[in-house]
């Protein structure tokens, strides 16, 4: 079996965008502030997951991570 290089889920503390990347994305191009700020918040998987703060919504493996929702508060996940 071959190996498929891992895919991670980051979203942006200050817009809400995500992006599915094996590295950090790139910074510029922020709709809020100066630069995204990525905070990894989990693996990409087939759970469906929504935030009841910001809206965004993901695929990941297990429960996303809560850190990084708009305004410096921490996303509330709901699977979906
Ligand atoms: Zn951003
Ligand atoms: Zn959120």
């Amino acid at each position: 079996m071959y190996k498929v290089k891992n895919l991670s889920v980051y979203c942006c503390s200050a817009c809400s965008e995500v992006q599915v990347k094996t590295t950090t994305p790139k910074i510029r191009g922020c709709k809020r502030a100066s630069f995204h700020n990525w905070m990894l918040i989990g693996e990409k998987g087939l759970n469906k997951y929504v935030c009841d703060g910001c809206g965004v919504k993901v695929n990941t493996m297990e429960v996303p991570l809560q850190n990084g929702c708009l305004g410096g508060k921490n996303h509330n996940w709901t699977k979906v």
